[in-house]
């Protein structure tokens, strides 16, 4: 195999993953708990919840997989390289402050975007559940919902 072969397979890993979250529907995944403490946790096409019922955090998950649909995977990846990276140089080299994951996290544009539409309450798209866990209530006001309430989760608001 060719490098130029080479190159082109791994060019095709970003392009499936961009085409997987554009077309198939997110998966999610109950787990009993995910780094950090946080709440949810979204990779590409897949959500984490720590609570399938909590419909903020999981909003909050959907919403960065809207992220991925937008500027795909790599984008967001690259993105989130970018924006953790270059402040905590910044908190490091300029502030001379060590970097705090939370701080950085409550700037970060994507995580504040996704918190702003977690919080609209919005119906669910069409998700496939993993194990069994009973989907949260598809409408506003159902027990169950956290959305609108001040750092649900002690950590990060949505997760990750
Ligand atoms: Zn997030």
């Amino acid at each position: 195999m060719t490098l130029v072969e080479e190159l082109l397979i791994v060019a095709c890993v970003p392009l499936a993953l961009h085409l997987w979250v554009l077309f198939v529907p997110t998966v999610v995944v109950p787990v009993r708990r995910i780094h950090l403490g946080a709440a949810g946790l979204a990779l590409p096409g897949v959500v984490f919840l720590t609570n399938p019922r909590d419909g903020f955090a999981l909003r909050h998950e959907l919403a960065h997989q809207d992220q991925m649909r937008r500027f795909s995977p790599l984008g967001v990846a690259l993105f989130l390289g970018v924006h953790y990276g270059g402040s905590a140089l910044l908190e490091l080299l300029i502030h001379r402050r060590r970097p705090r994951f939370y701080a950085l996290w409550a700037r970060n544009p994507l995580e504040r975007e996704a918190n702003a539409i977690a919080a609209e309450n919005a119906p669910l798209p069409r998700l496939i559940w993993l194990r069994g866990a009973p989907p949260p209530p598809r409408t506003p006001g159902d027990s169950g919902w956290s959305a609108g309430q001040d750092d649900p989760h002690g950590g990060p608001p949505g997760g990750y």
